[in-house]
């Protein structure tokens, strides 16, 4: 791999100030070989930094300890946030390499500072004495986090166990990464190479212009299909070719599965033993209790009562939705049994009977620059906040950015949409930052990031999204905007460092409004005419979302199920996943026409990093609070209610995390919720009456 200017720091970007428009990272000028040095010399500043606030001889404040700790560590996040974009949205060999060095290095530098007696002692005498100084909310919120983070790090251990635990986060760290990257390489390996008519039956013009894009890209002739959800899903909904949807589907469903280099059974078994181990060190039974007893959820039992209540009223509407697909096998001369990789396709049929809805019908209307146009507009809306084209440096052409200002000409930062799937991107969508709001040290303003893996089409066409791919745009945006409405001092709580099962509120909240028929009447334009979606076809489409809702959330429950039982495992054993998996799916009753959304040798959200280890339940858990925050627009009356979108603002996006999680809804709400609402809106309410 390549190595520039290995013992020179003349001309690295991450050691000077950065001179462009709002100081955004120069991309132009940042090269793999700079990460390295910028990375060794932030982490010998920190340490320096964290050694000086620990031996500090004065009595321990709230300004020479929490504030001290708050203001260190800069040079770090600087090089960290530029350098995790771009393992995650444009990553090569070089970056690769980088990061598999660098994650386990990273990890115990934390570990250090976390399992640090000096500096814990301090922390603990702030947040001891804390009732006697005079701090304000904020203030003491923040030596609270610090206090509990570091005890849940291991601050109060002895010796033997503090070295364990630190061996532990440093293998974890290198095992993360494995994991994702052979996810990423799996990927990647065309599924399907097609050339003729016979082979792309049934594919609309839109799958057909993404496959030839995907094909160019790896300079070959025809169509190419990815193990990319954006290249599969479509594929297994329209493709009339059975033989073709089951090759497909297998190759998807073993992605990190095939043995090999990239296989992550391995990795998995050993992630899930050493989590174990960690979680009985810092004495809790599992790793599922160690990790929910700092969410709102507070016990796996409260997470799984929630998804137990789901469970049945999704597997009885997935069960009968199975029996009418098999109806229309037989109807159609077919004589077979419905199996997964069929799944798809004939709920597409269903769903053209049942709701007279056609998806490609309703695609021509949503196209990608509207459906970003529309999540502006509901911001401007409820927030009062207007987007502008910035110029600013990016990491990649496909990148756009654009200047938010609030509704009184305040800048409150920029926004990226980085919205288009490569090679050298990870799958899925998700949110960051390349710099977070605090006013610590000055007003700093947001840099927030939106990554997806919408197909891109061929030169000159527009990007049509399916309605799928609408939600999940107006979900990462809401993501964007807890990062941009952010309205905090200390960075600890800025933004999106909340609870995982409070983080999903604002983006799931979000999607509502793209379900309005206001906002849907003004952006769902043809892309070729600009008329409006048909009046008829948009009651269609919102009639029909609940539809095939039984199998969605069925394979999202079976996730996180599992993903609580391989972390509920109460002695660090050994496990086979695959027979693990298979156990716990039967436990469970899972149907056998359908798999989980991500297995566990794919399940990037547990095994790629801990980032929702034993918390995928959060989706569902914030769909709680979402569907209830929804119904406090609509009993207002206005969907855009000013008063409410207001409190919306203040204690919740604007918020971060300065306060506990239920407090802060109740601060909006005047009250918690209860999962009705999740039931009325996945359409189980009847269901679960029976
Ligand atoms: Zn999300």
């Amino acid at each position: 791999m390549p190595e520039p200017m290995q013992s020179s720091t003349a001309g690295n970007p991450f050691f000077e100030a950065w001179t462009t428009p709002d100081s955004v990272p120069p991309f132009e000028r940042i090269a793999p070989g700079h990460f390295r040095e910028a990375y060794a010399r932030a982490l010998a500043e920190h340490q320096a930094e964290i050694a000086a606030i620990a031996a500090d001889a004065t009595p321990p404040s709230f300004d020479n300890t929490i504030a001290a700790l708050e203001l260190s560590g800069r040079a770090l996040e600087r090089v960290g946030n530029v350098f995790w974009l771009l393992a995650g949205a444009h990553t090569n060999d070089a970056i690769q390499e980088i990061e598999r060095q660098i994650s386990p290095q990273i990890a115990l530098h934390w570990n250090k500072i976390h399992t640090n007696a000096a500096l814990y002692r301090r922390i603990d005498a702030v947040m001891r004495g804390a009732d006697g100084l005079s701090l304000d909310a904020e203030q003491r919120r923040v030596t609270e986090r610090y206090h509990t983070s570091f005890r849940r790090a291991g601050a109060a251990l002895v010796a033997p166990a503090k070295k364990r635990l630190g061996e532990i986060i440093g293998r974890l760290a290198e095992l993360g990464t494995a994991f994702g990257q052979n996810v990423l390489a799996d990927e990647q390996a065309p599924a399907l190479e097609l050339s003729d008519e016979a082979e792309l039956a049934g594919l609309p013009d839109f799958m057909r212009d993404a496959m030839r894009a995907e094909a160019r890209e790896r300079g070959r002739d025809g169509y190419v299909v990815t193990l990319s959800r954006s290249s599969v899903e479509p594929f297994l909904q329209f493709s009339d070719r059975r033989d073709l949807r089951e090759k497909v589907f297998r190759g998807f469903v073993t992605r990190g599965d095939n043995g090999g280099p990239t296989d992550n059974k391995a990795i998995i078994a050993e992630t899930v033993r050493l989590r174990a181990e960690r979680a009985k060190l810092l004495g809790y039974d599992d790793f599922a209790h160690y990790r929910l007893d700092d969410a709102m959820a507070k016990t796996p039992q409260a997470a799984r009562a929630l998804l137990d209540a789901v469970w049945t009223p999704a597997r009885s509407r997935a069960l009968a939705d199975r029996d009418a697909m098999q109806a229309l096998i037989q109807e159609d001369g077919g004589n077979f049994k419905l199996e997964p990789w069929d799944w798809r396709y004939y709920a597409e049929k269903l769903r053209r009977r049942q709701c007279e809805f056609d998806e490609s019908a309703v695609k021509p209307y949503l196209n990608l620059e509207r459906m970003i146009e529309a999540g502006f507009y509901t911001a401007q809306r409820l927030f009062g906040l207007t987007f502008s084209r910035a110029d600013v440096p990016t990491w990649h052409p496909d990148v756009q950015a654009w200047k938010v200002r609030n509704a009184d000409g305040n800048e409150v930062g920029l926004f990226f949409g980085d919205y288009y799937a490569r090679p050298s991107k990870h799958s899925g969508a998700w949110m960051t930052s390349l710099r977070d709001q605090e006013r610590l040290s000055g007003e700093v303003r947001p840099l927030i990031v939106n990554v997806c893996n919408f197909a891109k089409p061929a030169d000159g066409e527009p990007t049509l999204l399916s309605f799928e791919d609408a939600r999940t745009l107006f979900h990462e945006f809401g993501h964007a905007l807890h990062g941009l409405l952010s309205s905090v001092t200390y960075p600890t709580i800025a933004g999106t460092n909340v609870a995982t099962d409070f983080v999903e509120l604002p983006s799931q909240l979000y999607e509502h409004w793209l379900e309005q028929p206001d906002v849907l009447r003004r952006f769902a334009r043809h892309y070729r005419t600009g008329a409006p979606m048909p009046e008829e076809l948009l009651q269609r489409l919102l009639a029909a979302r609940n539809f095939n809702k039984g199998f969605a959330t069925v394979e999202y429950i079976a996730c996180a199920a599992v993903d609580l039982d391989l972390h509920s495992l109460t002695q660090p054993a050994e496990i086979d996943p695959t027979a693990f998996e298979a156990t716990a799916l039967a436990r469970l009753g899972m149907p056998h026409e359908i798999v989980m959304r991500h297995r566990p040798p794919h399940f990037a959200h547990i095994f790629s990093g801990g980032g929702y280890a034993a918390a995928y339940y959060s989706y569902m858990w914030s769909e709680v609070l979402d569907a209830d925050a929804f119904a406090a627009f609509e009993e207002s009356g206005d969907i855009f209610d000013p008063a409410t979108a207001q409190r919306l603002r203040e204690c919740i996006y604007a918020a971060g995390g300065s306060q506990e999680p239920a407090e802060a809804y109740k601060a909006f709400r005047g009250r918690l919720p209860s999962a009705d609402a999740l039931l009325r809106k996945r359409g189980f309410a009847a269901a679960r009456a029976r």
